[in-house]
């Protein structure tokens, strides 16, 4: 996948506006039906929610509380499919719901009962009950005043950049032109008005061209009110963002290969405690903000809600000096009028505004596949293109063969030279944060390190793309700047 200049004459079948897990996985199941296929991202691919989720590709135990049957069906069917068609960037794992009052085991048995069955041939495996013996085993660190057992489930968890990466390379395999650091910033029309292109900027050659599409998509997930009015200044808001924080530790506060899944927190929410990548990632919270932001910020409530609870559970609780990385994602929550944005649906929406413009928003990171083939359905009857079959539920999605052994760039992390080569030569990476955020997930996994990574990183990216010592300075700066941002102490 290299970036190279897409400016041309004759309009894309489609062009898709944003490089998150929508738009990637549209411009995958368009240019795999045989449409030519355009997407631009304004930052890098990810840079939005869809490399700030909690890593769970799942049925979501909690909208089964809520009684949307529907959606789980929906969702459980597609953690099947993913889990067929990349099983080496998704896994099965374990989660135990720890029981502290007698009711418990009875109420959550019988709902993950309730799961198994609706996963049907997609299942990941039987959910039980456990003895108290049991759970400490599954859980070595947890907090066991008061404890009385548990019951475990099975669910999926991904590395959502890296899956994201894979679908890039699969869609551009398939055909598909995709273009980081290539924001749009604006409309064009035709006579009648209807959106007929988009105006593109290349952030990297400073160049300034139209793009001429049969069909846009609006892909940008929580920003997506933001493009609508640039074609319409007085666009009514679509969207309700809310954000969600993580914590990462170090993995001795969660030992054994199981997850913690709290149903309700004090204030009625999920809580996750999951191995991954070697850490231990907490969260998430779910407050409302005004408008959606490209590097949200945890707020401290956030911050003490996740130890607060973390607290409960662990045996030994975190503090923030044991945080090594905080990070935040914003949800494309659709606005429906209801009181909390934890009420709202997760279920996706496709809105056409009345100049033909289409928007893709909502759902969640599991139903992607799902999102782009409705949206492809949708956007091929817009823009009158040949009716043509989505073949992507039994499409292998790209693999790596293994890199062979290179030098680590830190002792805290597993990463090494040849990712960062690799990431550059192959995966479109521009800069030292896309491949200390997204392409390795160093900056997400422990920001210090991270910090030390970034001049051998810098020099990489240098050697591989020609550029200056000023530019290495620059990045180096920018990134340890960045990085502030997601450490606690
Ligand atoms: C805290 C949290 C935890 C979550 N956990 C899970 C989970 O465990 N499992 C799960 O299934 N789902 C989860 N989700 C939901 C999931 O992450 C999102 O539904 C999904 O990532 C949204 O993807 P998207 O492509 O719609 O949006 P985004 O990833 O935000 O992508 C939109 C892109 O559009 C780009 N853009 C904006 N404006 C422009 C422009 N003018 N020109 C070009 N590009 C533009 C942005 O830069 C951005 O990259 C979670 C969400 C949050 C917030």
């Amino acid at each position: 996948m290299l970036r190279r200049a897409v400016e041309r004459e004759s309009p894309w079948d489609i062009v898709i506006i944003g490089g998150g897990a929508t738009g990637v996985g549209m411009a995958l199941d368009a240019a795999s039906r045989g449409y030519e296929v355009l997407l631009l991202e304004r930052h890098d691919f990810g840079k939005g929610t869809s490399s700030r989720s909690t890593k769970l590709i799942h049925g979501g135990v909690r909208y089964l509380e809520q009684g949307n049957i529907s959606l789980v069906m929906e969702a459980l069917r597609e953690r099947g499919l993913l889990r067929q068609n990349a099983p080496h960037l998704v896994h099965d794992l374990a989660f135990v719901v720890p029981n502290y009052d007698w009711w418990e085991a009875p109420f959550y048995g019988l709902g993950l009962k309730l799961y198994d069955l609706l996963a049907g041939k997609y299942g990941f495996g039987p959910s039980q009950l456990l003895s108290l013996e049991e759970t400490v085993a599954r859980l070595p660190t947890i907090k066991r005043e008061g404890l009385r057992g548990g019951v475990v489930y099975f669910d999926g968890q991904f590395d959502d950049t890296r899956l994201l990466t894979h679908l890039a390379l699969t869609a551009a395999a398939q055909g598909a032109t995709l273009l980081n650091y290539a924001p749009v910033t604006g409309f064009t029309r035709d006579d009648d008005g209807f959106v007929n292109g988009v105006m593109v900027r290349d952030e990297e050659s400073r160049t300034e061209w139209r793009s001429a599409a049969r069909v846009v998509v609006n892909c940008s997930g929580a920003f997506s009110d933001g493009v609508r009015r640039l074609l319409d200044p007085a666009a009514a808001p679509l969207m309700r963002p809310s954000q969600g924080v993580h914590l990462v530790f170090d993995r001795s506060f969660l030992e054994g290969d199981s997850a913690i899944m709290v149903p309700h927190t004090r204030d009625g929410r999920v809580m996750f405690a999951i191995p991954w990548n070697g850490h231990t990632l907490v969260g998430t919270t779910d407050t409302p903000v005004p408008e959606a932001e490209a590097e949200p910020r945890a707020q401290e409530e956030e911050i003490e809600f996740i130890l607060e609870t973390s607290a409960q559970y662990l045996h030994r609780a975190p503090t923030r000096l044991d945080a090594l990385a905080v990070f935040t994602g914003i949800r494309p929550l659709v606005a429906t009028g209801a009181g909390s944005t934890a009420a709202l649906s997760r279920d996706h929406t496709i809105h056409i505004d009345q100049s033909g413009l289409l928007t893709v928003v909502g759902g969640k990171w599991t139903t992607y596949r799902r999102m782009a083939e409705d949206g492809v359905n949708q956007a091929a009857m817009l823009g009158r293109l040949d009716e043509r079959p989505c073949v992507t539920a039994d499409l292998p999605i790209h693999r790596w063969d293994d890199l062979s052994w290179s030098e680590q760039l830190d002792p805290a992390l597993p990463y090494t030279e040849a990712e960062i080569v690799r990431a550059v030569r192959e995966e479109m990476a521009r800069t030292v944060e896309d491949c200390l955020a997204r392409r390795t997930r160093a900056l997400f996994l422990n920001a210090r390190a991270a910090v030390r990574m970034a001049p051998r990183v810098a020099a990489i990216l240098a050697r591989e793309l020609n550029r200056s010592e000023t530019w290495q300075r620059g990045q180096i700066a920018q990134f340890t700047e960045l990085a502030r941002g997601y450490q606690l102490s």
